[in-house]
C-alpha cells in the first residue's frame, strides 16, 4: 500500500505543501462483529483514526502533518492554538509541537466538565504547553494579539497561529487523503466499498475533507455528520466554503486536481444528536460508548466519537442500515495518556483551571467510559 496517496496520485503537491510525518497510516480498518451482530448491521467496519499517532491519536493528528509543517517551512517557534478547556485539538497540538522542537500555546475557552477535560489539562501540561484562560471569544482574541507581540518581541519571529481544530484548508488536506487511504483500503480488500460513513462534525474539517476526498476519488459512499456543537459556534454554512477552499487550494497546486461543488443541503447534517451542548454529555451517547467498550475495548469520547456512534445506532435501530455496508470513523484518540497526566499535580496549573479538579464532572461522565 502507498505511503501517502493524495501524493501518489498528485506528486506536484509534494513539493508545495510541506508536510512532516507524525501519523502511523494507513490506520487499521476493522469488522465491529460483536457489536454488527448485536444490531443488525453484519458489514459493520470501524476506521481506526484513534491509532493515527505512536503518542496520541485521534483525527487532528492527520490535520497537523500539514499545519504544523507548513509552521516549521516558515521556521516559526512558537504556536497557539485555541479551543475550549478539554479541546483534544489543543492537546495534540501540544504533544506534537513539542516533539518537533516549537513552544506551544494554548488559549483555552470554558466549557462543562469531565473527566476527559482534566485528562487534557493534565497532560497538555506535562507536554509544556503554555496554558491560558480566556473567558470568553473577544478576551481569547486579545489574549492572541498579546502573545504574537510577546513573540516578536521574545524571539523576533512571529508566532503561528492553528485555528480551532486544526479546520483551515490545509487541516482539511490531511482528511483528503484519508478519503484516498480508504480508497486504497478497499481496492486491497480490507473492507467493501461503505454505503454510509458517520463521523462527528466539531469545527467540520474531518468531515469536509472526507467529503472532498470521496468525491474527487469517485467513491460513492455518504457521509453522515453528526453535528456534536450548536450552529453559532461552527456555523454549518461555512462548511461548503471549507471543502471549495480546500479543493481550491489542492487545484492551484495540482491542476489536475478536480473541482467539486457542494451546497449545503447536500450535506445531510445530523442535528439530533447534539443533546444539550457541545461536550454535554447525552445518555445515548453514553450507553452506545459503554457497547462499544465492552464488545472491543474501544474507548470513545462523550464529546464527539460517542455522539456520532449514536446517530448509527438510532438509525441501526430504525432498520435504515439493514443490508448496508457501514463504517464508523472513529476520531478519538486511544493511545493510554493515565501515566502521564497522573504524573502532573493540577495545582501547578494556572490558577483559572483549578475549578475543573475542584468542581464534580456531570452527571453522566460515568460507566467507566473515557476516564
Ligand atoms: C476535534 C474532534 C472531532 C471533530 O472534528 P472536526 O474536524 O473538528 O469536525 C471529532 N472527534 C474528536 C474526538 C475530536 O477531538
Amino acid at each position: 500500500m502507498k505511503d501517502f496517496p493524495l501524493f501518489t496520485l498528485y506528486p506536484q503537491l509534494e513539493a508545495r505543501l510541506p508536510r512532516v510525518t507524525l501519523a502511523t497510516l494507513p490506520t487499521p480498518v476493522e469488522r465491529l462483529d460483536r457489536i454488527g451482530m448485536e444490531i443488525g448491521v453484519p458489514e459493520l467496519f470501524i476506521k481506526r483514526d484513534d491509532l493515527s499517532g505512536a503518542v496520541y491519536g485521534g483525527n487532528k493528528v492527520r490535520k497537523l502533518e500539514f499545519l504544523l509543517g507548513n509552521i516549521l517551512h516558515k521556521n516559526a517557534r512558537e504556536v497557539i492554538t485555541l479551543g475550549f478547556v478539554g479541546s483534544n485539538h489543543a492537546l495534540a497540538t501540544a504533544i506534537y509541537a513539542k516533539q518537533l522542537g516549537l513552544k506551544s500555546v494554548s488559549m483555552l475557552m470554558p466549557q462543562v466538565n469531565a473527566h476527559y477535560v482534566r485528562r487534557n489539562l493534565l497532560t497538555s501540561w506535562y507536554f509544556d504547553a503554555h496554558l491560558t484562560s480566556c473567558k470568553n471569544l473577544p478576551h481569547l482574541c486579545l489574549g492572541i494579539i498579546g502573545r504574537l507581540c510577546r513573540g516578536i518581541v521574545q524571539h523576533g519571529t512571529l508566532p503561528r497561529l492553528i485555528p480551532a481544530g486544526g479546520s483551515c484548508p490545509l487541516g482539511v488536506v490531511g482528511y483528503v487523503n484519508a478519503a484516498y487511504e480508504l480508497r486504497d483500503q478497499i481496492i486491497a480488500g480490507v473492507l467493501p466499498e461503505p454505503d454510509i460513513i458517520y463521523v462527528p462534525l466539531g469545527s467540520m474539517g474531518t468531515a469536509a475533507g472526507l467529503m472532498l476526498g470521496l468525491r474527487t476519488i469517485g467513491l460513492k459512499s455518504q457521509v453522515v455528520p453528526v453535528r456534536v456543537i450548536e450552529e453559532r459556534m461552527a456555523s454549518p454554512k461555512r462548511m461548503p466554503q471549507l471543502i471549495r477552499e480546500t479543493a481550491t487550494l489542492l487545484h492551484r497546486y495540482a491542476p489536475a486536481f478536480p473541482g467539486a461543488e457542494f451546497a449545503l443541503g447536500d450535506l445531510e447534517i445530523r442535528n439530533d444528536c447534539l443533546g444539550e451542548g457541545y461536550a454535554r454529555f447525552t445518555e445515548k451517547a453514553v450507553n452506545g460508548a459503554d457497547l462499544m467498550r465492552r464488545k472491543t475495548g474501544i474507548i470513545l469520547n462523550g464529546a464527539y466519537s460517542a455522539k456520532a456512534f449514536s446517530a448509527l445506532l438510532d438509525d441501526a435501530g430504525k432498520g435504515i442500515l439493514n443490508g448496508k455496508t457501514v463504517l464508523f470513523w472513529n476520531t478519538y484518540n486511544s493511545r493510554d495518556l493515565t501515566q502521564m497526566a497522573q504524573s502532573v499535580d493540577f495545582r501547578r496549573l494556572p490558577r483559572d483551571f483549578h475549578r475543573y479538579f475542584e468542581e464534580d464532572v456531570q452527571p453522566l461522565d460515568i460507566k467507566g467510559v473515557d476516564r
